[in-house]
């Protein structure tokens, strides 16, 4: 079964849905995964299973179902506050019998955001949860979560998905795309569905992409103050964190395939990476691009904003320092 915002992660999906329809869900999920992996789609594809009134569950056509993916069934009660009175709602309706079905669910969008006094309200309905009711939290980093609640849920982390995974969900999703559009979504994307989606639409916005270029330029151009400035854009600019980082990575890694004779002229940005190859050797190319990835697997301790900015800039200027520099 495909499903529209979600890419890979079957092994999760298929565990969750089958728990779902044989009676076995954990009281308390917690989905883990970046932004753009689909979390509240498999949230509410799980509620489907559990709600929906066809043989084979969740069947997508019922009106359970249909309302239940759409976000409208009084059953599967969508929170995306993160005050610690949203919580106490929360609580109170949790002791509230069901509407239309014999079960319940209550999916928290933003978990990982609420501060440890929400948390801790929360934890209380967690520990001894009225029967039929159940806890779908979303959080970007289970870390977000105190231990209290993780213990208490069932966890399960969201990957991003492979190139493979990517091109043929965008193939069926839209069939009448140039294969080039294709091919460069699921470059561009790392893995991350919506990016990948947004990107065919037209609607990713393409700052990430301009902010990418700008730091090249600035590498390049060897000058610290122009690449302070073209990663000062990021300041403002949380959201574009990420995407910048992975495509710099992608710029990085097509520059060290040029580096050993590849042609990626057909690649997005595939100027930046010639030019990159250009300048620099295969050794400081690799320590870039380890760097990079190293920076985006460091997500967890990412706390201050703020900080990371700044220990980009040094570790970007560092990674190309290491050697001499050899211009050709
Ligand atoms: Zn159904």
């Amino acid at each position: 079964m495909k499903i529209k915002g979600l890419c890979g992660n079957e092994k999760i999906v298929n565990s969750l849905l089958t728990c779902a329809v044989s009676g076995n869900l954990p009281h308390a999920v917690l989905l883990e995964g970046e932004k753009g992996l689909g979390k509240l789609t498999l949230a509410r594809l799980t509620a489907a299973a559990l709600m929906c009134g066809g043989v084979d569950r969740p069947c997508m056509e019922c009106r359970e179902c249909k309302n239940v993916l759409g976000g409208t069934h009084p059953d599967v009660i969508e929170f995306d506050d993160i005050k610690i009175n949203t919580v106490r709602e929360v609580r109170t309706q949790a002791f509230i019998s069901a509407n239309q079905s014999d079960c319940k669910v209550f999916i928290l969008k933003c978990a990982g955001e609420m501060l440890p006094p929400a948390q801790n309200t929360l934890l209380k309905v967690l520990e001894e949860p009225p029967r039929g009711v159940y806890f779908i939290l979303c959080c970007e980093r289970k870390n977000e979560m105190l231990q209290t609640i993780r213990s208490r849920c069932t966890v399960y982390s969201l990957q991003r998905a492979n190139k493979g995974e990517i091109r043929e969900y965008l193939n069926e999703q839209f069939p009448a795309t140039d294969e080039d559009v294709i091919a460069d979504a699921v470059e561009m994307c790392s893995g991350n569905i919506s990016r990948a989606v947004g990107y065919i639409r037209g609607e990713a916005d393409n700052r990430y992409i301009q902010i990418s270029r700008d730091i090249v330029e600035a590498l390049l151009s060897d000058s610290e103050w122009e690449l302070m400035k073209a990663i000062s854009a990021l300041e403002k600019d949380r959201q574009s964190f990420s995407p910048v980082i992975d495509t710099l990575s992608e710029v990085c890694a097509q520059a060290l395939s040029v580096r050993c004779g590849a042609d990626t002229s057909d690649r997005i940005c595939a100027d930046c990476a010639e030019r990159l190859a250009g300048v620099y050797t295969l050794n400081q190319l690799d320590n870039l691009y380890y760097t990079l990835r190293n920076f985006s697997d460091d997500g967890d301790k990412r706390l201050n904003h703020k900080l990371s900015i700044t220990c980009l800039c040094l570790k970007l200027r560092q990674a190309l320092q290491r050697q001499t520099t050899v211009r050709r």
